[in-house]
């Protein structure tokens, strides 16, 4: 559902936040190298994945200070605290808040704090325009209140101007050279704002390759959304963690060990369940199901917002994701990067609807061929064949 500008001036927020450093010194493991490039799934990211964890680990505090008890949104339930003045639309007239630009303002500042070396790219916005000052004053007051939770921070509290460099350090447009953080501060704002299932997702580009992942899902329960156990569900906030070659991990956000998890090996679609988006708006549903049925799952949909489906999916609550927006609609790689290395190292396979394999390289757009598939290696194939047929049948029936 598209929402309107209730007041204050912002009309833009970019999920994008790329921050960009061309010429970091990746640090070698063994020197693989491939046509005169060092191989990514050569390099250790150990320091830049702890970092990654730490930022969205705050972030995720951010967004869950915000507990549900307001009435809004035809009834909806939103967030406490989020008042309806912290609620704007972007271009697209999709919504952001307030804890948008707080997670955003969170990640730069540990990403920042945890990596000095990397250099960041600052530029003005509308916030720091005189209309923008109430939203700036209320950005800067959810912050503060962050991180005045987390002991070990110093730099405390950050001032007005602090926070518009956080907020204005993500201008890079990616690419295939140089490193590239990639940052969706709240993917899935519609069902962070219902109550639903939202994500901090953060990644890593390296030469045009996602290569770490981290995925903070404050909604999502530990234990399996299959379980059908009613109390199963009664403890949520998952970090999901990954790095190339290094396999994929789950961990509570209030800090549990990190423990490995794999995507469901199942061959069987009888015994599959598939995951799409919660809104209509965001994936054909009805070609979902003749994808589906076809392919002869026998259970209904699971519909989850934001990359939490990646993040349940590398665990195994069920074997199946289908995406397919509308015509026209054209895929951000912020809202699948973290997600893909996420699914990918635990065991899963990622392509379009193709069976092409996402290519993160060429700037803010993944530019696919109709929509995005995600299943296990065993499934793939007879997943391909039923999305070809369910596609010709589309076509012919125009
Ligand atoms: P999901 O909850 O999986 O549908 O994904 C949420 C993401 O979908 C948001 O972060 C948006 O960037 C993206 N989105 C917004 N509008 C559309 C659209 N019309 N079609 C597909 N995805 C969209
Ligand atoms: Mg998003």
């Amino acid at each position: 559902m598209a929402m309107t500008l209730s007041s204050g001036s912002i009309n833009l927020l970019t999920r994008r936040v790329f921050y960009s450093k061309p010429n970091i010194q990746a640090k070698p493991v063994s020197s693989l190298r491939l046509e005169g490039r060092t191989v990514a799934s050569s390099m250790s990211y150990d320091k830049e994945l702890a970092a990654a964890k730490k930022a969205a680990s705050l972030a995720a505090r951010l967004c869950q200070a915000l507990p549900l008890t307001l009435c809004f949104l035809c009834c909806v339930n939103v967030q406490k605290g989020l008042l309806q003045s912290d609620v704007h639309s972007k271009s697209d007239k999709s919504p952001v808040t307030v804890a948008d630009y707080g997670s955003q303002v969170l990640v730069s500042f540990v990403l920042k704090r945890e990596l000095p070396f990397e250099s960041f790219s600052l530029d003005s916005g509308d916030l720091r325009k005189q209309e923008g000052q109430e939203t700036l004053q209320r950005i800067t007051k959810i912050v503060n209140d962050t991180l005045d939770s987390d002991l070990a921070c110093n730099e405390f509290p950050l001032s007005e101007e602090d926070v518009l460099d956080a907020i204005d350090s993500g201008k890079s447009e990616g690419g295939s050279r140089g490193r590239h953080w990639v940052l969706d501060p709240i993917d899935g704002t519609k069902g962070f704002m219902r109550g639903d299932q939202y994500a901090i997702a953060l990644a890593l580009l390296d030469q045009g390759k996602v290569v770490l992942g981290v995925l903070s899902c404050p909604n999502l329960p530990l234990a399996s959304i299959a379980s059908s156990d009613r109390h199963a569900h009664d403890k949520v906030g998952c970090l999901f963690s990954a790095q190339v070659g290094g396999g994929t991990y789950m961990q509570s956000l209030d800090g549990a060990p990190p423990v490995k998890v794999h995507i469901s090996a199942t061959e069987n679609p009888e015994e599959a369940s598939f995951f799409e988006s919660y809104e209509a708006a965001h994936s054909l549903h009805d070609l979902s199901s003749s994808i589906a049925n076809i392919l002869g799952v026998k259970a209904p949909p699971v519909r989850i917002d934001s990359q939490a489906k990646y993040g349940a999916l590398s665990r195994g609550d069920g074997a199946i994701y289908l995406r397919f927006p509308h015509k026209g609609y054209r895929e951000k790689i912020w809202d699948h990067a973290a997600g893909c290395i996420v699914v990918t190292e635990a065991g899963g396979v990622v392509t379009d609807a193709a069976g092409i394999p996402l290519d993160f390289s060429k700037g803010r757009y993944l530019d696919l061929a109709t929509g995005i598939i995600v299943t296990n290696k065993k499934l793939m194939p007879a997943l391909l064949k039923a999305v070809r047929e369910s596609l010709e049948a589309k076509a012919s029936a125009l």
